[in-house]
């Protein structure tokens, strides 16, 4: 952008944005089955839309300047404390925030000879590992039983070190909608006196209600003995706009070793409880009216229709020939791989028929697979989702499996990317036929193909130059 000369009318800039939003994916109606949560009744989303407006430019940096701030927050949290057995919270910008929050007080409670570790099953949340990576913490991986998918709670003993300052089970994990044995890793933990966080950024606000609905979910929160923090979305299930997530710790001490303040400059004394420091109230605005227009009984009725919706979406991928689904999972998360059909071509033969089916790349044993989060809009459209992927099931199984050219995967895993710049790189993959910065639906399955035959760090190292290119 030039910056225009002369200040331009609000009429023009929506019209622009209109233009400048054609090609995103779709936010309400379903079909699109990851990255947004849709309750189907657009006067909730509207409500949350104008209260964060409302609080849009209230800065929650200082709490004494907007005590509006400290209210919201505390009926937030506390509503948040209401439902998942207490403690005491911290409002977040979302989930990374909040488990970036529960391993830095993990970290700052205890004293280790060596390095700070943490022991964190591979399905946990990449969460995990950025906040290993800003903070300074080891990780030891745990694996998961290679049927059920959950953490195998003897490996998390074995992965125990003198240096241990946390401990993480998920309540679900994303990849495959599983909630991880919470109660007997968490009394592992604690005999230990090792804290034990519970990623509950997808669950939290969702897997209460769906016991209440009658499923059958085991007991994952801070009422379970060993359990001293759990994390939970309200972006996510709790269907708030963006910026919502609660940390809650099993007491304030530990909460504490979250906070960080400073006085150590000439200016205004700083004390903040998240990583941000000036901050938009906007969405906390956007949280608490959506709880309010929601309420009890709109979240259990969210409840019944999502848990509905992925009986009949598990039991209608089943149907599907060539296809199976991952696990027996608990939540709304549902995962399906083949070995059939190629997955990835799967997902853009559906792209193609208008519906985003989030790709998962194969891990520590996990194949590839095609990631479905059930919300409270897919009921109604269910049907249509379960022909979809039978259709696209077909067509890729027609397809074939993506050819990749001769040794392009040890091309790529050869390739020098610190002496690559970004335009060769564009370049390169150019050459392979993929636009990096493409507007529109791009073909994905060769993109996918290349990083699944990759390790995990050279898939990193690549979308990283990925992001820098289209940045560029
Ligand atoms: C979404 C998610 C996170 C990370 O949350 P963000 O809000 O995207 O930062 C962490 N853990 C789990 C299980 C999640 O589903």
């Amino acid at each position: 952008m030039s910056l225009p000369e002369q200040g331009r009318g609000v009429d023009e800039l929506l019209a622009e944005i209109t233009l400048l939003k054609k090609d995103d994916l779709p936010l309400r109606g379903g079909r699109v089955t990851a990255y947004v949560y849709d309750t189907g009744r657009p006067e909730v989303h509207e409500a949350a839309a104008r209260a964060y407006f409302e609080m849009l430019e209230v800065n929650t940096l200082d709490p004494t300047a907007f005590p509006s701030v400290v209210e919201m927050e505390r009926q937030v949290v506390g509503a948040v404390a209401g439902l998942l057995g207490g403690g005491h919270g911290i409002f977040t910008s979302g989930g990374t925030e909040s488990i970036m929050l529960a391993v830095k007080a993990a970290r700052d409670s205890r004293r280790t000879a060596g390095r700070p570790r943490m022991a964190v099953p591979v399905t946990a949340h990449p969460a995990f590992h950025k906040a290993a990576h800003y903070l300074g913490v080891v990780i030891d991986p745990v694996p998961v039983d290679p049927v059920t998918f959950r953490a195998v709670p003897s490996a998390v003993e074995a992965a125990l070190t003198e240096d241990t300052i946390l401990v993480v089970a998920s309540a679900p994990s994303y990849p495959q909608g599983v909630v991880d044995p919470v109660a007997e890793i968490a009394g592992i933990a604690s005999a230990r006196g090792v804290p034990c966080h519970v990623d509950a950024c997808v669950g939290g606000w969702l897997l209460p209600w769906l016991r209440e609905a009658g499923a059958a979910v085991p007991p994952f929160d801070l009422s379970v003995p060993g359990v001293t923090s759990i994390s939970c979305d309200l972006h996510k299930f709790g269907y708030a706009p963006k910026g919502a997530s609660v940390v809650l710790f099993a007491d304030a001490g530990l909460r504490r070793r979250a906070y960080f303040a400073s006085a150590s400059w000439p200016g205004y004394a700083v004390v903040n409880a998240g990583v941000q420091s000036s901050k938009s109230a906007g969405p906390l605005g956007g949280a608490w009216a959506t709880l309010q227009a929601l309420g009890r009984e709109g979240y259990l009725e969210l409840g019944r229709v999502t848990l509905a919706a992925a009986r009949r979406l598990r039991e209608g991928v089943a149907a599907v020939p060539g296809l199976r689904v991952l696990g027996d999972p608990d939540s709304a998360l549902v995962a399906f791989g083949s070995d059939e059909v190629d997955v990835f071509a799967l997902s853009d033969e559906a792209r193609r028929r208008g519906w985003f089916l989030q790709p998962q790349l194969s891990y520590a044993g996990i194949p590839a697979n095609i990631h479905v989060t059930v919300t409270g809009v897919t009921l109604r459209g269910v049907e249509a989702m379960i022909e979809v992927i039978a259709e696209s099931a077909a067509a890729a199984r027609e397809r074939g499996p993506v050819e990749l050219p001769q040794g392009l995967v040890e091309l790529v895993t050869e390739l020098d990317l610190d002496t690559l710049d970004d335009t060769a790189f564009g370049a390169f993959a150019s050459a392979l036929g993929v636009e990096l910065g493409g507007a529109g639906q791009p073909e994905m399955a060769v993109v996918n193909a290349v990083l699944d035959a990759l390790p995990a760090d050279r898939r990193e190292a690549v979308l990283v130059r990925f992001l820098s290119v289209i940045y560029s």
